[in-house]
């Protein structure tokens, strides 16, 4: 379970009631059961119940079960497509590794705002799903030239026009990974991208993927090279 608090030995924690309501109600724990609690920042710790409400519920942090994992330094930028499909770029990414998700508004990117407190929310029930005891960075929506002046890593951008195959171009490595809208990127912005010198054009093979597909099998083609 993700707690926005900080988790040491002896920590007393008080959930929200929304977490409260969870563990009590439905995952039916109560005064003295176990649970394990991740912070993002600190792995993973075993904690138990110590005081129980209608709305209210009380931890105990007693020691720590796991350290924090290193993920690969990789991360995902995005032009934000359909509300669904970037909750489950969102999900998958999380389940992959991905460090940090940045959306990057592009001409023909369709989705208005990003709530980012909704990508977040999406990225701890993932963590907390597969284990992971951190959580992505998510970071504020960045116009596509701001993101690239910004970028200091290799920068593998998923060009359905073409490139290098996608297992051969990667490294091991600070890196990022740059899919494009629906309808992809304009001719313009693919230019601006091949402009700057840490871009290395990446093919994800002959089909022309969705944006959320793209984005996943660029990801799992760096964990396959980053090897965790
Ligand atoms: N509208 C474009 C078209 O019809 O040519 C397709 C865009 S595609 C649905 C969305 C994004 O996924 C692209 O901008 C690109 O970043 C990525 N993508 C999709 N298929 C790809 C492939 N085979 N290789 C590399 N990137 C791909």
């Amino acid at each position: 379970l993700f707690v926005r608090a900080a988790l040491s030995e002896g920590a007393a924690i008080a959930l929200d009631p929304g977490q409260a309501n969870y563990l009590g109600n439905v995952m039916r724990k109560g005064i003295g059961d176990e649970l394990l609690l991740f912070d993002g920042a600190s792995g993973e710790w075993l904690a138990r119940v110590a005081g129980a409400g209608k709305k209210r519920m009380a931890l105990s942090v007693e020691r720590k079960t796991r350290p924090l994992e290193a993920v690969p330094d990789v991360w995902l930028a995005f032009a934000p497509v359909k509300r669904a499909q970037t909750d489950w770029m969102v999900e998958k990414a999380t389940e992959l590794g991905a460090a940090r998700l940045i959306p990057v508004m592009t001409q023909r990117t369709v989705a208005e705002r990003v709530k980012l407190e909704r990508l977040e929310s999406i990225s701890i029930e993932a963590a907390e799903q597969c284990n992971r005891t951190s959580l992505p960075a998510i970071a504020e929506p960045l116009a596509l030239a701001a993101f690239l002046k910004a970028i200091d890593r290799p920068l593998y951008f998923a060009d359905e026009g073409g490139g290098a195959p996608v297992a051969e171009a990667m490294r091991a490595g600070p890196a990022a990974i740059l899919v494009g809208p629906e309808g992809g990127f304009t001719d313009e912005e693919r230019a601006l991208v091949r402009a700057i010198p840490q871009a290395v054009a990446v093919s994800l093979g002959p089909r022309i993927l969705r944006a959320e597909t793209a984005a996943l099998a660029a990801l799992a083609a760096f964990m396959a090279v980053a090897g965790d």
